[in-house]
């Protein structure tokens, strides 16, 4: 029997503001899609959140035994400056400023995406397409969106009919928004639109003349709006009724709203069964935000070099301390806060690492599964991480009183919460385990260092100074520096 069948998951549907049982559309298999980012700038540590808060949705559902199918694509066209069809193309834009094609722009930061998440340990998604790679495709879903009367061509532009579509359909379902009053909030049309009502929002965008980036279409040289991309990229992907889509909350509208719309417009499903949102990360008590200027950026962290915190912080732990709250929760960045972390995570590892030593007795004191299930039981709850934290610190607490051999626990079930406790921790939390195989190069340079700081004292205990002096001198311009003291050499990295 698998997992999944023995552990009952809810997850918080955000259309339906409830928590409701997962069933997937095909038992035991898992269609899931996250809008991935604009690769035009450097990843902060907000979107980082947004990402690691799926990767743990994605931990968890292979946990339980589902086959996931995760797609999270690459936004590397379309994406204006301002959501509302104007402004510049945001790679455009800075392949202008930096005098590079487009597409370095597009390579240079999904490089650098792929990096700081793999720092983060997230795993990859089973497909990852781009907008580029999909003109094709959103061209002919426009072609249907037209020819089934939700959308209208005006010079050379193709803009959806959000009014018509609300007639027959529910605009707004999503975000708890009613037309009426986004008709009352929204500013007339400047002259220059060429949309029919200012709800309404472009399919496909005639390209100005300076504009770059740009593809051939019946309707004109263009590019596709932002919206469509998703639409495209999760229905071809996971079909026109899929599992679960996610995003940061700042996408409910009008992006999420408008791939609902599309949709519903192409094929007359409604393509998504859950919605789940990431809540936001904020700084000084405000959003992250690339456009406000107040950011952080995770190799900032990783290094120390900025001015919001007293140290560097491991990747581990920042993820870590990500984890420590809910998904769908606010989270303030701090100093403070992360080095409460750090505290509680190296409490945690070392707990874990002791579990081999810890001294066995006839029987175990505590209940070890219903320990279990409480963890299950948190995750089962919508994802909640802080409470298996919590219920991993219980456990922690089980471990020090057993090593005061206060609390007795048999051979069998030290290798059971062993297990337990790597499969909570390392496969679902996804934090590292810096000591596991292939991970410790660090144990490996420092015993390569001790070697040479041996050999060095053979060669000057010989009298051989030029060799002594040669391993002090290149280790140096390694980086490396030895340092002599009384008790013996000892070493830094630079
Ligand atoms: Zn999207």
């Amino acid at each position: 029997m698998a997992l999944y069948q023995e552990q009952s998951l809810k997850l918080y549907n955000s259309m339906t503001g409830e928590k409701e049982v997962f069933t997937p559309i095909n038992e035991g298999n898992v269609g899931m899609y996250v809008c991935g980012p604009t690769v035009y700038s450097n990843v902060h540590l907000g979107n980082c959140r947004t990402f690691i808060s799926f990767d743990l949705v994605f931990r968890y559902l292979k946990h339980l035994g589902y086959k996931v199918r995760y797609v999270r694509n690459i936004t590397d066209a379309g994406h204006l400056e301002n959501d509302a069809d104007s402004g510049e193309d945001r790679i455009a834009k800075k392949a202008r400023l930096e005098q590079i094609e487009p597409m370095e722009v597009v390579q240079k930061y999904t490089v650098d995406f792929h990096n700081i998440l793999e720092k983060f340990n997230n795993l990859p998604p089973s497909i990852e397409p781009t907008a580029t790679g999909h003109i094709v495709e959103q061209i002919e879903i426009i072609k249907t969106i037209i020819e089934n009367g939700y959308a209208y061509e005006a010079n050379g532009s193709v803009y959806f009919d959000v009014l018509k579509f609300n007639k027959d359909h529910q605009y707004g379902k999503l975000s708890g928004r009613a037309i009426e009053d986004m008709i009352a909030n929204t500013r007339e049309l400047t002259a220059q639109s060429d949309k029919r009502n200012p709800q309404d929002f472009a399919l496909w965008k005639k390209a100005e003349p300076q504009h770059i980036m740009r593809w051939p279409s019946p309707w004109s040289d263009g590019f596709p709006g932002w919206h469509l991309e998703c639409t495209v990229m999760s229905t071809k992907y996971l079909g026109e009724e899929f599992d679960i889509h996610g995003g940061g909350m700042d996408l409910k509208f009008p992006h999420h709203e408008c791939e609902i719309a599309q949709g519903e417009a192409a094929s007359g499903k409604s393509p998504v069964n859950y919605w789940l949102h990431a809540n936001m990360l904020t700084l000084n008590g405000k959003k992250m935000a690339k456009s406000t200027g107040n950011f952080i950026l995770p190799e900032q962290i990783f290094t120390g070099e900025n001015d919001v915190l007293a140290k560097a912080f491991s990747p581990n732990v920042v993820r870590f301390f990500i984890l420590q709250a809910h998904y769908r929760s606010i989270l303030d960045f701090s100093s403070e806060a992360l080095l409460g972390s750090e505290k509680g995570f190296n409490r945690l590892m070392d707990a874990y690492y002791s579990i081999d030593e810890l001294p066995e007795s006839e029987k175990t004191g505590f209940d070890l599964d219903q320990w279990i299930q409480s963890c299950y039981d948190a995750m089962n709850d919508d994802f909640n991480s802080p409470i298996l934290i919590a219920r991993l610190f219980d456990a922690v607490k089980n471990i020090n009183t057993i090593r005061e051999e206060k609390l007795g626990i048999t051979s069998a079930d030290k290798q059971k919460l062993k297990e337990s406790m790597k499969a909570f921790m390392f496969d679902i939390l996804g934090l590292k385990d810096e000591t596991s195989e292939g991970n410790n190069d660090g144990e490996k340079l420092a015993g390569t260092i001790e070697l040479l700081i041996k050999l060095r004292a053979e060669a000057r205990s010989n009298k051989n100074f030029a060799l002594s002096d040669q391993i002090r001198d290149q280790l140096l311009e390694l980086g490396i520096q030895l340092k002599d003291g009384k008790d013996g050499t000892s070493f830094s990295l630079k």
